[in-house]
């Protein structure tokens, strides 16, 4: 049982809270009983293994193409990688992840459903993954729900969030492997002063992007995720 799902079900509680209506007028996370710490934690790429994923589906299917190892990908956009192998590879490559199972099929990246699920059973802390869907709609989001009931359990249905556009929702921080979080409408986001700190979760993509102070990276789930958590509490 998932003690944060079951808290969940029994508490109203707005998960996307309009980005006008900025919350540092509240009180500090956790402070005096007051609101818990609120993390969002995306999912491709942080919790379930897209890019192994889409590896094993394109080699597959397109056995006799040309394909990026993991230690050579380059770029959040694995599409834009590969159409720099040749015009007709990018489409290829969007078709396996826009795919029935695709998603479904994920495995979870090592360590991530324990430590996710250790994150969500901690005092004054509220867990929500935080992902967005791919524009082809027609599996994905059904897919993403169904892999959180499957890796998680039920209860973990009451803390997604489907969003194009992350700068929208208020959190103290988002763990994402993605590392220019804007949104999408307008190009440079809804809300250009997000209320959470971004932690940027190292994937092959993103390892030789260089992070400037004080920006920071989660490496892996066996990395020390409970500091950067406890460095947004009040002391
Ligand atoms: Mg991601």
């Amino acid at each position: 049982m998932i003690r944060l799902g079951v808290r969940c079900a029994r508490r109203s509680r707005g998960t996307a809270a309009p980005a006008g209506r900025r919350w540092e007028s509240r009180s500090p996370a956790g402070q005096g009983g007051s609101r818990a710490l609120r993390v969002l934690v995306d999912m491709d790429g942080v919790l379930a293994d897209f890019e192994g994923g889409f590896l094993r589906k394109f080699r597959a299917r397109f056995p006799d193409l040309p394909f990026i190892a993991l230690e050579d990908r380059r770029g959040f956009w694995l599409s834009e990688q590969y159409r720099s192998l040749g015009p007709e590879l990018s489409e290829k490559a969007i078709s396996i992840w826009e795919s029935k199972n695709f998603f479904l099929d994920l495995e979870p990246l090592p360590g991530a459903v324990e430590a996710l699920k250790q994150m969500a059973s901690l005092e004054n802390t509220d867990v929500f993954i935080c992902t967005s869907p791919i524009k082809m709609y027609k599996y994905c989001p059904y897919e993403k729900y169904a892999w959180v009931e499957k890796h998680f359990g039920s209860d973990f249905l009451e803390q997604i969030v489907l969003t194009r556009d992350k700068t929208v929702v208020s959190a103290d921080l988002l763990i994402d492997d993605r590392p220019d979080i804007t949104g999408k409408c307008p190009a440079a986001g809804a809300e250009p002063n997000p209320d959470w700190e971004h932690i940027l979760f190292t994937a092959c993509h993103n390892q030789h992007v260089r992070l400037q102070p004080p920006s920071r990276r989660l490496h892996s789930w066996t990395d020390d995720w409970k500091a950067i958590l406890d460095s947004k509490r009040p002391r």
